[in-house]
């Protein structure tokens, strides 16, 4: 079984030749900093080492053992408190936090890559300071300076962690029914009802567990407009700021499920007792618009979790694919299994997706900070417009790819892969929740065509398009890239294409474009995988012209030519569904006709 190495190679070939350090080093929020590749690269290094020192270890106990309830108590998997505790005390809880609060003040990029290499060594785990980052970020956005400072230290030191309280057993998808009550009481508020699937809702690691948890203040309006933001300690602070008193809050119980079984799942009951001593954070009734602060930043690190697997379930075949020896290799002699056609194509599938993936997501992590930090605010709101417009393809098409790419990591196992030992089906079954939470894939696309394409009549999308029409001219005049700028052309035409007819679809019937809108999303993010794809074929064959026999280089060539040949073209197969939408009597049919 391979041991998950951290991919710093990539990850280094990406900050280093295909982010743009020139506009993140002007940023005033990281003049203390040296801003440039190398700098993020040594702090990405030490990300590295943690991951596969420290959190890697875990991950099959986490699977095996899991997280469980004993006498009311969730108790963490083996090895989960001492790994959350070194990570508080390595500060990688707070990245990219502010330094006024705690946090290390570094770019978002930096996050999303040390956030990578999280989710590749234990994605279960990785769930937990996901969360309480999320936390912390709403405490930070929303909240009052006192509770900024009651929480924020000791959440960003791993000293107590902190869950996000969403959803209810009818309110999943749409948070407008929302039942989970809030009585005024003095300067706090008593909260009761039940939350469900909420992670890390309740565990043995840290000493208090910040919960945000959204409800509804008695006579406030039906529907989003009426819910309201609360943070709920699981201990109420005594008069130093420490854990004090047990609040009315537990969790009932954990579920059984699929996969992440290191992360508890739990059913949370508040107010059983008279009620849970909560505070509100922000303006009454504007709970729903506080939370979504965050859920940009989660849905990226979400997506993020499509890259993580997708990288640690390739490593994996890829070990296995050089140690299996089965049939012959076409000179007659016995192989391994890497030798043969199909595997060489699922391997590289893998491996060409998930660099897509990185140098994709890397770029728009860049964007998170010039949106939030560039002192032109005109530019900062533009760049917010394109991070509002890119982040449900991230969250959809990365975790959709993350599946397959765990799926091929299983078959080229064999049936090594279907049974548990090897290790490949934890991923399988691990990354089949990262398309459920944070917005089903399908809310997704939903809110990419319903809400992000339609703000701006589709002109953000446009200047997407320009920018990589740019890519596409300086591929076309580059003497060995040029032979493959005819699949990114295509692409790009057609993502062109389907835009006009999403947009079209808008304003004639709605539900038509709902119905293209998750072929839509994958369309946008295949193409988005091949603009970067593209940049980084340049890359490589330039850099093979100084030294034909650098072998990454040699590898980089091999692998974005295989995107631009295999998996570009399926931008095109999505485009042909978007536009037959237009025409289908899908939505008419009878719900009989089902069967
Ligand atoms: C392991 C796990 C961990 C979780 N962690 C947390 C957590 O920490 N905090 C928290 O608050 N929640 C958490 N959740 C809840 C999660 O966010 C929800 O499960 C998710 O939002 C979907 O809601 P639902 O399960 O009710 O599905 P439903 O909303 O019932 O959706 C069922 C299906 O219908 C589709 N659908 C529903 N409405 C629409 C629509 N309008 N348009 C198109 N399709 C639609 C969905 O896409 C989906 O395919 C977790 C869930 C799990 C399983």
């Amino acid at each position: 079984m391979a041991n998950y190495r951290a991919p710093l190679e990539d990850i280094e070939f990406v900050v280093k030749n295909l982010i743009d350090f020139d506009t993140l080093a002007q940023l005033p929020a990281y003049a203390e900093y040296d801003m440039d590749g190398d700098f993020a690269v040594s702090v990405l290094e030490e990300a590295g080492k943690f991951a596969s020192g420290v959190l890697a270890p875990n991950r099959e106990a986490g699977d095996r053992v899991g997280s469980v309830m004993v006498d009311g108590q969730v108790k963490l998997a083996p090895g989960y408190g001492d790994a959350f505790k070194q990570m508080g005390e390595a500060g990688w809880y707070a990245i990219s936090m502010p330094t006024d609060v705690g946090g290390q003040g570094l770019p978002e990029l930096l996050n999303t890559s040390a956030n990578e290499m999280w989710t590749a060594a234990d994605i279960a785990f990785s769930l937990g300071p996901l969360l309480s980052a999320g936390a912390a970020l709403a405490i930070h956005a929303h909240g009052s300076e006192e509770q900024k400072q009651s929480y924020l230290p000791k959440m960003l030191s791993g000293e107590w962690s902190g869950t996000m309280n969403l959803t209810e057993p009818q309110s999943g998808s749409d948070l407008a029914t929302i039942k989970t009550k809030a009585v005024p009481q003095g300067d706090h508020y008593l909260i009761s009802g039940q939350k469900i699937y909420i992670s890390f809702g309740d565990h043995d690691a840290t000493s208090n567990i910040i919960h945000l948890v959204l409800a509804r203040i008695e006579g406030a309006p039906e529907g989003t407009g009426g819910i309201s933001l609360f943070i709920v300690p699981k201990f109420t602070l005594d008069a130093d700021g420490n854990a004090g008193e047990r609040n009315d809050v537990k969790c009932v119980s954990i579920e059984h499920k699929l996969g992440i079984h290191g992360s508890p799942t739990c059913v949370m009951q508040y107010g059983d007792n008279g009620g849970a001593v909560g505070y509100l954070v922000g303006k009454e009734n504007r709970g729903l618009q506080a939370m979504f602060t965050m859920m940009n930043e989660a849905r990226l690190k979400v997506g993020i979790e499509g890259l993580g697997v997708s990288e640690a379930a390739y490593q994996h075949a890829l070990y296995y694919a050089k140690d299996r020896v089965q049939g012959r290799d076409s000179a007659g002699q016995k192989a391994a299994i890497i030798k043969h056609a199909d595997v060489r194509r699922m391997l590289m599938t893998m491996k060409s997706l998930t660099e897509a993936m990185r140098a994709y997501s890397y770029n728009e992590a860049v964007n998170f900070d010039i949106a939030h930090h560039h002192p032109d605010r005109e530019l900062g709101a533009a760049m917010q417009r394109r991070v509002d417009l890119m982040i449900p393809v991230i969250k959809g098409w990365m975790t959709e790819i993350g599946q397959e790419v765990a799926s091929l990591g299983v078959q080229i196992h064999g049936g090594m892969g279907y049974v548990e030992e090897t290790g490949a089906a934890q991923f399988y079954r691990d990354i089949r929740i990262a398309a459920i939470y944070e917005g089903t894939n399908g809310i997704q696309a939903a809110d990419l065509v319903g809400r992000k394409l339609g703000m701006d009549g589709g002109q953000t999308m446009m200047s997407v398009i320009a920018e990589m029409e740019d890519t596409l001219a300086a591929m076309q005049a580059h003497d060995k890239a040029s032979a493959f700028a005819g699949y990114l052309a295509s692409a790009i035409n057609g993502l062109k294409d389907s835009t006009a007819a999403v947009l079209a679809m808008m304003q004639s019937n709605p539900q038509q474009a709902m119905l293209a809108s998750f072929n839509y999303m994958m369309q946008a993010g295949y193409c988005f995988g091949g603009y970067h794809m593209a940049r980084a074929m340049m890359v490589a064959h330039d850099a093979l012209a100084v030294d034909a026999t650098n072998k990454q280089m040699q590898a980089k060539v091999h692998s974005t030519r295989f995107y631009m040949e295999h998996m570009l073209p399926r931008a095109e197969m999505c485009g042909q569904s978007v536009r037959n939408s237009n025409n289908d009597d899908l939505l008419s049919m009878d719900d009989e006709l089902f069967g």
